[in-house]
């Protein structure tokens, strides 16, 4: 008997697409075009609140958010714009920053120089950008924004504020159909004619089509899925992908990966936002962190050391494993900001937290460092594997302690260097 070797699916490359720069002073976040799947976020602090927004800022962008929105709502929002880049950079949180525009936008950029000076990027919804005479003239003046200070836009629509007069346009030529389309058909249309079309005006206006990052976002994984095929078939610009109100808790997490993940698989999706409702008390960085996982999970991109933890089950009665594998994966987390800079590639790094001897060792040992903890009914040892060798075995009340200096030990080792060791003696995480 024959036997092939197995396929692998990797994901497509998304080089599909033209690219945008989004830029702060000298950090350039490039867009789509083959570059990594880029990370981003939106603040829910009032924007008025100036130090409110920039620590949420900063604890987005130390989460992993590469680029960070705000509402730009009223001219109070716009005044604050300023006065929180320069708090961010004077925290040394050069982020690039997203004003998120609806209704008045031309009138707050027109306005407020500032601000649009500050913003490193303008989001556009064509849905509500004004209505009749007033819409063409008030979306030039945004792209005419844009152009004057050199800044890429997001032609963002949205199933929820979708331009009312285009679809009643195109569920009157449908009625004319020798056999109309279904409903949400006609919808899905609406959504990709309108960032087109926008786009294609934006173009018009003389913004340069690799500024423009197109999306359509709805709330339903199966229409995201169609939509964003159907947009990525008929256009070349990046395009930004999210579900958007994917709700709260397990169920935005799911369903956000769901969708996303298809799509990624596919090469469509240049960046992501994770629009997750913070359950009370969560942080919202927990969208970032799902964003992140997504990309890590697909091996797209890494952000943090990632942790292999078995389920547990019947062989591990205590919560022993469960507590070492939080902390590990909390520990991990929040050592990131400091060990990107001090170790180079550490967010590779892959551990493993195993509850028994069943798929403990075999699981360790795939691991670039693991931990098999002892089941019931086991002898109280944990052997600990580095680089696929069992190297020691921890006993006693401080095995959690322990391993979790075995793992700062090893990435000095691995991923320091000397030069990186002395520069970032003087680095606070
Ligand atoms: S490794 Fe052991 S503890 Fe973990 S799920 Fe398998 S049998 Fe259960």
């Amino acid at each position: 008997m024959t036997s092939q070797q197995p396929v692998l699916a990797a994901a497509a490359s998304a080089a599909k697409t033209r690219q945008a720069r989004v830029v702060w002073g000298s950090l350039v976040v490039t867009v789509g075009g083959g570059a990594p799947v880029r990370v981003q976020s939106m603040t829910n602090t009032d924007t008025v609140d100036v130090i409110g927004t920039a620590i949420q800022v900063k604890q987005l962008a130390l989460a992993g958010s590469e680029m960070v929105r705000l509402t730009v709502n009223t001219p109070e929002a716009a005044q604050a714009v300023a006065p929180i880049r320069e708090q961010l950079d004077r925290m040394g949180i050069d982020v690039p920053l997203i004003g998120d525009f609806h209704y008045n936008g031309h009138r707050l950029l027109t306005d407020h120089p500032d601000c649009a000076q500050a913003l490193s990027k303008y989001r556009i919804n064509p849905g509500n950008v004004g209505k009749g005479d007033k819409r063409d003239r008030q979306f030039g003046l945004m792209i005419e924004a844009a152009m004057r200070w050199n800044k890429p836009v997001r032609i963002g629509v949205n199933w929820g504020s979708l331009d009312q007069a285009l679809l009643a346009t195109l569920m009157d030529q449908n009625r004319q159909r020798a056999t109309p389309w279904g409903t949400k058909s006609v919808m899905y249309e609406a959504l990709i004619s309108s960032a087109l079309d926008s786009a294609a005006q934006a173009v018009e206006l003389g913004m340069d089509p690799n500024q423009l990052i197109l999306s359509c976002k709805v709330s339903g994984v199966q229409d995201l899925i169609a939509v964003y095929r159907e947009l990525a078939r008929r256009c070349d610009y990046a395009l930004h992908l999210g579900l958007t109100e994917a709700g709260m808790g397990s169920k935005g997490t799911v369903a956000s990966a769901a969708g996303l993940s298809v799509l990624l698989q596919e090469g469509i999706g240049d960046t992501i936002r994770v629009s997750l409702t913070p359950q009370p008390g969560e942080s919202r960085s927990q969208e970032v962190i799902v964003a992140t996982e997504i990309l890590q999970a697909l091996e797209l991109r890494s952000f943090v050391p990632s942790v292999t933890a078995c389920p547990g089950c019947g062989r591990t009665t205590s919560t022993t494993f469960q507590e070492l594998t939080q902390k590990i994966e909390r520990f991990l987390r929040e050592k990131m900001p400091l060990w990107h800079q001090r170790y180079p590639g550490v967010e590779n790094l892959k551990v493993a937290v195993m509850g028994c001897i069943v798929n403990g060792p075999g699981e360790s040992k795939q691991a670039d460092i693991g931990i098999s903890l002892p089941g019931t009914g086991e002898a109280p040892a944990a052997p600990v594997f580095i680089d696929g060798e069992k190297r020691m075995t921890l006993r006693g009340e401080a095995i959690a302690e322990e391993f979790q200096a075995i793992v700062e030990n090893y990435i000095k080792t691995r991923f320091g260097t000397a030069d990186a060791d002395l520069a970032s003696s003087s680095v606070t995480p």
